[in-house]
């Protein structure tokens, strides 16, 4: 038996994981006892992986070779790898030449590694010319990117998992950690069961499994969280509980901030959340006079049309009170995803550029370009997600390159999803799954390697960079993402730069070689920056294990306790900062953080007469996004095994409905039909449905009559204006028995 350290590809926590193998099947897996994100321990879905490898239903799930549709709504055909990527070239190259770059746009994913994210943005921005590359995180933490940026000048959380354990109050925001990050909540119940002192609040419109062991739970009303933030602020400066000393010394912006509070009275907030003026005065004392106040938040702040507001209203109380820079306090931002960060570090966004640079910055532009040895890098911003398919669905975007994510049922709104991959002249999918529902509106079908055959680095929630390796190698004829990329970006090349020495200098046949090529490219595109990695190779990561951001090369080039070159050692407070901002100084132009003054917005679509229920969505404990890896096994329906819309039992009984009834779930773009349960964690006019049900367990129509399936049926494409990221937890329904 073979054993190899890996990643699970699950969620942004990162536990690390043994793969046992024959070589060439997996056979088992355990959790890694020596990986910081999990010291051994995995969830269901983790310590489930190796089943889901190697089901049946996987291995008739998988895509095996190339295919090609000549029509669409015909059956794919094989094609071989050659003829493909071939045919891809001429296809991009054509609509280039024909309608300009912005005519492309590709949309990749936070379940990509780092390598793979790399060779796509440099394949979009330094050879195509065109920022339209943008990503499933769009979806997942773009409102986070934002939030930090506005405040604390750059995107980089600030604490670490460790930091669960020193602190003496938790305030979790908008995440039921305990089902959609489960290894962190089991570190959160034994700080708690170490330190009965802890105090924990949770605010969330439903009673979460989290909720639960909340000291003080809000149960504030959907929406409402900048409103919540705000009249914290409040009491806080009318107890005198901030701290105007760090105030004064380290941030810019108070006054103003301290200006629009003075509306948020408790009271007012009280009403607008829908909790008591006790309650919030507690939040608000526990907050700020604990000795570490953590905040751990997710989708509830960022899936929001004010998502950039949410987050930087709350890095406001940490800023207020001076929670932040020490052990056990800070803003920590969930990832939803195994590599959005990995994703934004090498600025795989239609906004971002590699290592954190602005593309509205000329220098930053020119740094990156000098980099790839291009002449520039295109300035106009691309088109985030749900611009991006919009413009498809306008004809404006005539090529789409998809990559390990499934838009026609992930993305919000999607009748315009369908109507942008029905309207694009042509579609090319990168996937493991032929199972994803957006390979039935491919044209060309690439077949790509996952979990248990991937190598390359992910990044989890703390900064923490690990190696993702593999088992056993590619089934059928897949091949690696990144690979798939550069060869495809070598023929596009060759037609709009003919006679040029290649922008993608990758060994695509040596697997390991060439991803390490590609990830030492990005680690020089670090240097000097805020999360510089240039202390960091494959053999110290290697050796010394998975580590955090930033570790710059020693100034002196030394070599570390490891023998590894150019690392500075271990207990450095440089080597893998664990927390940021301990000395008060913030990487903004004066040194300071900025207070960020966001008055409260109502979502985009209140719930009104004729939508009276406030829809929201979330995770299932065993379920991974679209179901096609977790969905192929059996036991992880044991939990949960079918769709249902949770409904509060006095909203039911007025509707006479009983739980088991079919019910048509209504918003203004489409209609689903699913069975109602009454659901006690729910307040009134709310319902919650899970994101996860494809069209295997869920029909519906759209609003013009197509068919449609699953939860993004009904959900809103209205985005923050901000961070352009969309407000699936919230959307306007009505209820009728079927
Ligand atoms: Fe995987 Fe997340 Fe579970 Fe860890 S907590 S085993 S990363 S799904």
């Amino acid at each position: 038996m073979q054993e190899t350290k890996s990643t699970c590809p699950y969620c942004g926590v990162g536990c690390g994981v043994i793969i046992e193998s024959t070589g060439t099947q997996i056979t088992g897996v355990r959790g890694d006892p020596t990986h910081p994100a999990n010291f051994g321990r995995l969830c269901t879905k983790g310590s489930t992986l190796h089943l889901t490898a190697t089901s049946p239903v996987t291995l008739q799930t998988r895509l095996l070779h190339p295919l090609q549709r000549a029509q669409r709504n015909e059956a794919a055909l094989p094609v071989t790898w050659d003829a493909a990527l071939t045919l891809a070239a001429d296809r991009f190259a054509h609509t280039i030449a024909q309608h300009g770059p912005d005519a492309v746009g590709f949309y990749v994913s936070g379940q990509l590694l780092t390598e793979d994210y790399y060779v796509f943005n440099k394949l979009a921005k330094g050879l195509i010319g065109t920022n339209n590359i943008d990503t499933n995180s769009r979806l997942c933490m773009s409102s986070a990117v934002a939030g930090y940026k506005q405040t604390l000048g750059a995107d980089a959380p600030p604490a670490c998992y460790d930091d669960v354990n020193h602190a003496q109050c938790l305030f979790i925001v908008g995440s039921n950690a305990a089902w959609a990050h489960p290894i962190l909540f089991r570190r959160i119940e034994d700080a708690r069961a170490t330190n009965p002192g802890m105090k924990v609040i949770v605010a969330d419109p439903r009673r979460t499994d989290t909720a639960g062991m909340a000291d003080l739970f809000l149960p504030i009303q959907p929406g409402s969280d900048v409103m919540l933030f705000n009249g914290m602020l409040h009491i806080m400066l009318w107890e005198g509980w901030v701290d105007t000393a760090y105030i004064a010394a380290h941030t810019t912006g108070f006054d103003e901030l301290k200006a629009l509070v003075r509306d948020a009275t408790p009271e007012r907030v009280a009403q607008t959340c829908g909790i008591s003026v006790a309650d919030l005065t507690t939040a608000a004392k526990w907050f700020a006079t604990s000795k570490a106040t953590l905040s751990l938040y997710c989708q509830g702040l960022n899936q929001s049309s004010s998502g950039t507001a949410k987050n930087a209203a709350l890095i406001n109380l940490h800023l207020a009170t001076a929670q932040i820079g020490k052990p056990g306090a800070g803003p920590f931002s969930l990832t939803g995803q195994p590599n959005a960060m990995g994703g934004r570090e090498v600025g795989g966004l239609a906004n971002l550029l590699s290592a954190h640079r602005d593309l509205a910055n000329p220098q930053h532009r020119a740094e990156v370009a000098a980099l790839w040895g291009v002449a520039d890098v295109p300035s106009k911003p691309g088109k985030t997600a749900v611009e991006m398919f919009q413009a498809a669905a306008d004809g404006e975007i005539k090529a789409l390159w998809i990559a390990c994510t499934n838009p026609a049922q992930s993305m919000p709104d999607q009748a315009t999803v369908r109507r942008a991959l029905q309207r694009a002249e042509f579609v090319v999918v990168q996937e493991a799954f032929a199972t994803a529902a957006t390979c039935a509106f491919a044209d060309l079908l690439l077949p790509a390697t996952t979990w248990g055959e991937k190598t390359g680095t992910v990044t989890n929630s703390e900064r923490r960079i690990s190696r993702v390796r593999p088992a056993v190698p590619a089934p059928g004829e897949a091949r690696h993402d990144w690979a798939i990329a550069v060869q495809f970006a070598q023929r596009l090349e060759a037609r709009l730069r003919p006679g040029r020495p290649t922008l993608f200098p990758y060994p695509t046949e040596h697997a390991e070689q060439g991803a390490e090529t590609v990830w030492n490219e990005h680690r020089e595109s670090t240097r000097g920056r805020d999360l510089d990695i240039t202390g960091l190779s494959w053999d110290l990561l290697e050796h010394a294990g998975p580590q955090q951001w930033p570790c710059p090369a020693h100034p002196a080039g030394g070599v570390n306790a490891d023998g590894n070159a150019n690392a500075l050692p271990p207990g450095n407070r440089d080597f893998g900062k664990a927390r940021l901002y301990e000395d008060g100084v913030f990487p903004t132009a004066d040194g300071r953080a900025r207070f960020a003054a966001h008055a409260w917005q109502p979502t985009a679509e209140p719930r009104e007469s004729r939508y009276p229920f406030s829809l929201t969505t979330g995770r299932l404990r065993d379920q991974w996004h679209g179901m096609t890896r977790t969905g192929t096994l059996g036991r992880l329906f044991g939990h949960v095994a079918e769709p249902s819309l949770q409904m509060h039992p006095q909203d039911m009984e007025r509707r006479k409905l009983a739980s088991g009834d079919l019910v048509h779930v209504t918003s203004k773009r489409g209609s689903i039909v699913v069975p109602v349960q009454a659901d006690t964690t729910l307040g009134l006019s709310q319902v919650f449905m899970a994101m996860h049900w494809g069209s295997e367990f869920l029909s519906g129509v759209s609003s013009t009559g197509e068919r449609l399936a699953g939860v993004n049926a009904l959900t809103t494409s209205a985005f923050c204006p901000t961070s352009k990221q969309p407000e699936l937890k919230h959307a306007a329904v009505k209820v009728l028995k079927a």
